[in-house]
This record gives C-alpha cells, sequence and structure tokens, in this order.
C-alpha cells in the first residue's frame, strides 16, 4: 500500500476526482513511497474560488491578528522542524541534517514576515500643498499563485507563503509533483496557528494545474521558481495574462578562485558547495575557475576532498550526500558524465562507481570532477544540478571574469581571494545577481531579498525581503483636504501646489 497524496482546500484535505496523479519516491530505496493527485480544471476551480471566498476576510483582518498567527507558526515550525525535516529528506533525497537547515532559512523568512505592521507603514506627508495632506497604503493584490520546484520543498514555498500572507494576500500554493508532502505539512501547521479556511490552498500537479492558476482570471500574480525554460514560459504567460509576475530561473554559478586564495579554504568551499544536496541547488557551485598558476594544486585538493565524502540513505547519520531526486534526473545527469568525457574534459572523479551506504536502487550517483572544462561543451552550457563539478581554467582574472559574464545565467558567483581591491572589483564588474567573496552560497539573509540576472530571472521582482514586500502588495496614494473656504471657486487649470 502506498500513500495516496491529495490537495489541501479551504482548510482542510481535498481528495478531488484524482483522474491523474503520479508517483513520488523514496529516492534512497527507488521505491514508490506515495502516489499524488493531479489537479484538474475541477480542483483548480476549487483551490482559487477557496482562496477568492477568503480574501475579504483576510485583507480586512488586522496586523495584529495577522501578525499573531504568523508568529505561532513560527513557533509549531521550529518545534516540529525535525518532523519537517524527514518529510523533505523522505522524498527529495538530502541528508536530514542539510534539510534541517533548508528548515532554518524557511524560518528566518517568517520571522521577517512578523515584521508586517513595520514593513507595511506607508508615507504622509503634512501639507505638501496648503492644506493638503498626502499618503500612501500598501494594499494586498489579491489571491496570488506560488509555483515551487523539487529541490527546496519547505524553503522555497515559505519565501512567498508568509509575505504574501503578511501583505493580506490568499494564496494558492502549486508545489513540486517530485516532493509534495511538505506542503501540505506547512498548509497544515498554519491550520493549526490559526490561519482561516482558504487563505492558504495546496494544489498539487502537474503543467494543467500550472497553467490554470496563469490563465485564472482570479489569480492576480505569481511567484514561481524552477528551471529556466518553464519559468520564461511562466513569465511570458502570465504576463499576457495581465498579472503580475516574478520567475526565477536556473543557475550556471562560478566560483572564481585567484592565485592568493587559501588553497585549502577554496579546496573546502568548491566541494561543499558543489556537493551539498547532491548538486541539486540553485546556488549549488557548478564551475570553480582556477586562475593561473593554481589548477592543478586546487584540482589535487578537491579530489583529495571528494575521496574522503560519504554518500548515503539521508536517514543515516554518518551521510553527508544523498541520491538524486528520482530515477529520470538520475539519468539525465549521469548522461552529463558520459558527454562530458566524450567533449574531451579531463575526468579526474568518476562519481559512477561509487561506494554507497544504502540500497542498491536508490538513484545513486557520487560526486564527479571534471578538469580542462571548456566553454562550448555541454558540462559547461547546460545546468546538470547534480553532483558534477567543473574545473575550468583562466589565465588571468579579466579572463576569469569575461567567463562568468558571457554565461546566460547570472544567479549566484563567488571570489575566493584574500585581495580586498580585487574583491571589490569583482563584485562591481561581475553581471551576476548575488555574489560571495570568500562565501560559496551567498543566499541573502532575509532582510535582503534573492535573485539572479539574465535567464536567471524573469520580471523585476527578486523573492523576499523588502522586494518580496513590494511584490504582494500595490500603493495608493491619496492627496487629501479637508473643506475650507479658501479653495471655493471654479478653475480649470491643471491643479499646482501652493
Ligand atoms: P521545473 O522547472 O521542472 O519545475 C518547477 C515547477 O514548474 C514545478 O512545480 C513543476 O510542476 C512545474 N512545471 C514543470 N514543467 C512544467 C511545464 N511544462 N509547464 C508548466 N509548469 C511546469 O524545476 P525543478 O526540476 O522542480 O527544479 C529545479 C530547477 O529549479 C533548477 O533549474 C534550479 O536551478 C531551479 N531553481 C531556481 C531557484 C532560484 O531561486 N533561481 C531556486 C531553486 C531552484
Amino acid at each position: 500500500m502506498t500513500d495516496r497524496i491529495s490537495h489541501w482546500i479551504d482548510g482542510k484535505p481535498f481528495a478531488g476526482a484524482a483522474q491523474r496523479g503520479g508517483d513520488v519516491f523514496d529516492p534512497a530505496t527507488g521505491e514508490v513511497r506515495a502516489k499524488v493527485d493531479f489537479a484538474g480544471e475541477h480542483e483548480i476551480a476549487q483551490a482559487v474560488a477557496a482562496a477568492s471566498a477568503a480574501l475579504p476576510g483576510w485583507r480586512g483582518t488586522s496586523l495584529a491578528a495577522r501578525t499573531r498567527i504568523l508568529f505561532a507558526f513560527r513557533e509549531l515550525l521550529v518545534a516540529r522542524k525535525h518532523e519537517l525535516a524527514k518529510i523533505v529528506t523522505s522524498e527529495h533525497g538530502k541528508v536530514e541534517s542539510d534539510a534541517a537547515g533548508e528548515i532554518a532559512r524557511a524560518i528566518e523568512n517568517v520571522e521577517y514576515a512578523c515584521g508586517a505592521a513595520q514593513l507595511l507603514k506607508g508615507g504622509f506627508s503634512e501639507n505638501a500643498s496648503t492644506g493638503v495632506d498626502v499618503y500612501s497604503i500598501a494594499q494586498p493584490l489579491g489571491v496570488v499563485g506560488v509555483i515551487s520546484p523539487f529541490n527546496f520543498p519547505a524553503m522555497v514555498p515559505l519565501w512567498f507563503v508568509p509575505n504574501a500572507l503578511a501583505c493580506g494576500n490568499t494564496v494558492v500554493l502549486k508545489p513540486s509533483e517530485k516532493d509534495p508532502s511538505a506542503a501540505n505539512f506547512i498548509a497544515e501547521l498554519f491550520a493549526e496557528a490559526g490561519l482561516p479556511a482558504g487563505v492558504l490552498n495546496v494544489l498539487h500537479g502537474d503543467k494543467v494545474a500550472v497553467d490554470g492558476l496563469l490563465e485564472h482570471r482570479d489569480v492576480k500574480a505569481i511567484s514561481f521558481v524552477g528551471s529556466t525554460p518553464i519559468a520564461r514560459y511562466v513569465y511570458e504567460t502570465a504576463t499576457r495574462n495581465g498579472k503580475r509576475v516574478q520567475a526565477l530561473g536556473g543557475a550556471k554559478n562560478h566560483m572564481v578562485v585567484l592565485p592568493d586564495a587559501d588553497l585549502d579554504l577554496a579546496a573546502d568551499a568548491a566541494v561543499s558547495a558543489g556537493f551539498g544536496s547532491a548538486g541539486e541547488r540553485c546556488m549549488a557551485v557548478s564551475v570553480v575557475v582556477a586562475v593561473d598558476p593554481v589548477g592543478d594544486e586546487l584540482v589535487r585538493k578537491i579530489a583529495e576532498r571528494i575521496a574522503k565524502l560519504r554518500v548515503g540513505d539521508g536517514r543515516k547519520p554518518t551521510s553527508e550526500m544523498g541520491p538524486l531526486v528520482t530515477r529520470a534526473h538520475h539519468e539525465r545527469v549521469e548522461s552529463y558524465v558520459d558527454a562530458g568525457v566524450s567533449a574531451g574534459a579531463t575526468l579526474v572523479v568518476d562519481g559512477r562507481g561509487v561506494e554507497v551506504d544504502g540500497e542498491p536502487g536508490g538513484f545513486w550517483l557520487g560526486p564527479t570532477l571534471f578538469d580542462h572544462v571548456r566553454p562550448e561543451m555541454p558540462v559547461y552550457t547546460d545546468e546538470i544540478f547534480g553532483p558534477v563539478l567543473s574545473v575550468a581554467r583562466a589565465d588571468s582574472y579579466e579572463a576569469a571574469l569575461e567567463l562568468v559574464n558571457a554565461n546566460a545565467y547570472g544567479n549566484g558567483t563567488a571570489i575566493f581571494t584574500g585581495d580586498g581591491a580585487a574583491a571589490r572589483r569583482f563584485q562591481n564588474e561581475v553581471e551576476v545577481g548575488m555574489v560571495g567573496i570568500n562565501v560559496p552560497i551567498p543566499v541573502p539573509v532575509s532582510y535582503y531579498s534573492f535573485g539572479g540576472w539574465k535567464d536567471s530571472l524573469f520580471g523585476d521582482s527578486h523573492a523576499y525581503g523588502p522586494e518580496g514586500f513590494h511584490f504582494f502588495t500595490r500603493t495608493k496614494v491619496v492627496t487629501s483636504r479637508w473643506p475650507d473656504r479658501s479653495h471655493a471657486g471654479v478653475n480649470l487649470g491643471f491643479p499646482k501646489n501652493s
């Protein structure tokens, strides 16, 4: 018997017609652990209707009451984070300590949203013109759709949902069909925290559910995170339908190592950021750019560290790296190892023969290292999204920068150096949205905002933080004068300030 995972609509589980569904794997065994329902027209309509019906009550709920629910949710999330981490590991495969890290970063976003009363304050200009006051009010957009990827099934929904709710919107969340259970757990915790029915709904499914949200006239905005082709499609389709959209896409993150860098620290960072979560992070380092003459020594140090990594079932505390998420993804990632070899890159460590502490049926691929990767090779051009790290060589800082800036993606990047002037020059010249200086995974804290440049983000708002609040509100500016006789009389001229 496998579990069945259904939608969460109007404050309770919603089975729907369940005409279509998908398999949810346990990636460490390769077995199907559950079946998830895929929404059709009926379920989409029900979810949006529930969110629409809940909107007047929720947008009219005081800031104090909304914030209290967010605080209560935060407490429940802290209390039950281990349970949630286990759910993430069971469907995603990442090791439990890594899942706990994802939840810790998610909690930061809930804490940020708890500051709504301060963050939603408008401006007030007394006597902007004689006897006239001008002020601004930030109001919710209405029903918003959140569409999330498989790789952070708890954190990415919580990049958006708390801020959207804090701003007075109601939400339909469409999580990844590969690891859907975390979203239901989150919705249940929100209900326990006192969130009224219909304010947060979870709609499971695939393209049909996504298209339903993109086309629904009552959905006013879409926050999307996923691969670049789908992000572009979501942006184009939803904007064509008149919605506000932020669509975060894929990545190919470069870590530049200058000759003066501490090579042990750089090798530690490359291995941690390259193979954490089996490389299934949009901020994973996938290309190390070694600036001459440090390439050979750096590759040797990275390979030494890889040899000590323990690959295994994420539920075992000894495992440092888990399996890939699905069989199909495993096959795709493995095909890039073949492609790298065919293209002439040097295969320094081959993860295909890795020794694993887990079931043989799991979707295993060990850490893989290529050296002498060139920009025209598929291992360089494509986002692999697995434990495959490429090293490219550059003969100068300028050549390294040119490589990073020529890449179509611009999500994250890092520079490793002890030279402050070089780091400062890099932060100024690099065309990437998030930059680390001796920090390999520069995910901004919750009170900044997260987002890449170029093909890594479509739309103009980054996720969470101040830009998140901006995205989930629209501003009204009120110009007010209380009647007095000083402005009596007809005047057809355009109003001037006096
Ligand atoms: P994906 O694009 O396959 O799926 C993302 C979402 O889109 C899912 O909810 C999925 O159901 C839906 N979807 C898939 N195909 C669709 C289609 N044809 N039409 C409409 N909707 C569709 O991405 P994924 O494999 O789940 O996640 C990995 C990708 O997400 C990587 O490319 C990674 O870089 C990216 N990502 C980016 C960020 C970021 O902040 N930029 C963060 C996390 C992940």
